[in-house]
């Protein structure tokens, strides 16, 4: 069998990956508050941890992997758009929870196994918060109950900070109620007109980290294998999650390797609203300011050409690079039946935590008619096209499910080039070149590439094609 390596967060280092029970190894993610579209940064937790499940099926089996992540469908982010925007609560994290799924399904993630809505385990959260209070690490206050972090000695283990540290460093709310600086909501009151469930506390609502540890323990277990999500969540969130956790159910370790993956840029900028380099993933779907729409598939291959643990850079020029890839390893599969499995090297270099980018370049050398000796492996014996489908497919990419996008490509387009041609040689000759810039200008408007060059003319369909556009030639 397949030996995973993971970077484990918690202990600093790679390991060996050893799941508890290999017939049911369990994952849990954090998931999207649903108030809005997910934006590109979104998308890589989700992407990353779908290759390690795919990963995950592959070496133990599809059916025993258990995948869990979570929307979290109450939060004051989702109470303040339905105040602005004067509509229900429900309609718009039902329609939010159905945007997410699209936008993911888009760039080739599958449903995990299981998506809990936090709204549906408030009965298992209010449990967790009385046992913790038994237990003497949390406190009823002023309608809150609050996790005491002086009561958890690990409190900071897993960022590598101390209590007096976070205090020193954090602009924490100093709440009258609060005995600690550092404590942590698990309950707090709600108002009429906000969503409220009756509780030992009185009508209130959770905390956004009680809903991860009650989620996880029903769905998984006490202890489980793999818990992850970005870097940002990992303090306070994923600390938090830990205390609550670990104090409620001391028996059970909660996650064995946390995994952590870096954040993502656009341009080499931090993505912001103000800087005007943020997007969803729909906007990059679909296209917007002006920019053609950038297939799922692309998307999932820039981002599978970076380590995890690296910081990203969204670039136009990696998606265009990307694109040009695909739309050949498509043309070149094309009626190639998938071999029975991966290509070794591949598999080993997902193994390797998750190294997604030399997968790919072992990809792009099959696909080239490379030998892999070439690359510093012993296989002397090429493979086929038949690999480069197996090994692309179980990074989720050259899948029939996000196939569609690259057939533009072959539309005709020789007649529109041998005009255009024709056009050309005429303005060499009159030095009027009217024609052949109006002509240039349909085929902008209608999503064709014009490359030029003294042989001759290629025209080439990019994903915006509209070919009602070229009516006017
Ligand atoms: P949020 O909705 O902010 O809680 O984020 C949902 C998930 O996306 C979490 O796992 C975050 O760590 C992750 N995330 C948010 N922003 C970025 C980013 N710029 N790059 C990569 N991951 C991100
Ligand atoms: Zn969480």
């Amino acid at each position: 069998m397949t030996t995973i390596k993971l970077h484990n967060s918690k202990t600093r280092k790679k390991e060996v990956f050893q799941p508890i029970d290999p017939e049911n190894v369990r994952m849990y993610v954090c998931g999207p508050t649903v108030y809005d579209r997910a934006h590109i940064g979104n998308a890589r937790p989700v992407i990353v941890f779908d290759t390690l499940f795919r990963l995950l099926r592959h070496v133990y089996g599809a059916e025993h992997v258990t995948y869990v992540r979570n929307f979290t469908d109450v939060d004051d982010k989702i109470n303040a758009r339905a105040a602005e925007s004067g509509r229900s609560i429900g309609e718009i994290t039902a329609e939010t929870t159905q945007w997410y799924l699209d936008d993911m399904r888009a760039v080739g993630a599958m449903d995990p196994t299981e998506m809990p809505r936090a709204t549906a385990f408030i009965g298992a959260m209010v449990s967790m918060i009385e046992d913790l209070i038994a237990k003497g690490h949390a406190y009823a206050a002023d309608g809150h109950v609050l996790f005491s972090v002086e009561s958890y000695a690990e409190y900071g283990a897993l960022s590598g900070r101390s209590v007096d540290d976070m205090i020193a460093g954090a602009r924490v709310e100093v709440a009258p109620y609060k005995r600690n600086p550092m404590d942590f909501v698990l309950w707090k009151p709600s108002s009429d007109d906000l969503p409220g469930w009756d509780s030992p506390w009185g009508r209130g609502r959770p905390g956004w980290h009680i809903e991860c540890s009650a989620m996880s323990y029903e769905l998984l277990g006490a202890s489980f294998d793999i818990h992850g999500g970005g870097n940002d969540l990992m303090f306070p969130h994923h600390e938090n999650e830990i205390a609550q956790s670990c104090c409620a159910h001391p028996e059970g370790g909660f996650a064995n390797v946390w995994m952590h993956n870096e954040m993502l840029q656009v341009e080499g900028k931090k993505m912001s609203k103000s800087l005007g380099n943020f997007f969803t993933v729909r906007d990059l779907l679909d296209g917007h300011d002006g920019e053609p729409g950038v297939p799922g598939e692309v998307i999932r291959y820039v981002f599978l050409s970076t380590h995890y643990g690296k910081p990203m850079d969204w670039t136009a020029k990696k998606a265009s690079e990307a694109e040009t890839t695909l739309r050949r390893w498509r043309k070149v599969t094309e009626g190639v039946t998938a071999a029975a499995q991966a290509p070794v090297e591949v598999v080993e270099a997902l193994a390797d935590d998750l190294n997604t980018a030399q997968a790919l370049t072992i990809l792009q050398a099959i696909s080239n008619g490379v030998p892999l000796t070439m690359l510093g492996y012993a296989r002397e014996e090429r493979y086929g096209m038949a690999d480069l489908l197996a090994g692309a497919q179980l990074m989720g990419l050259l899948t029939p499910e996000l196939a569609g996008w690259e057939v533009i490509e072959v539309v005709d387009l020789s007649l529109f080039a041998e005009k255009f041609q024709a056009a050309r040689v005429a303005a060499m000759a009159s030095k009027d070149f009217s024609e052949v810039d109006r002509q240039k200008a349909v085929f902008r408007e209608a999503g064709v590439e014009v490359r030029m060059s003294k042989d001759g003319v290629e025209l080439i369909a990019g994903p915006g094609f509209d070919a009602s556009r070229l009516e006017g030639l």
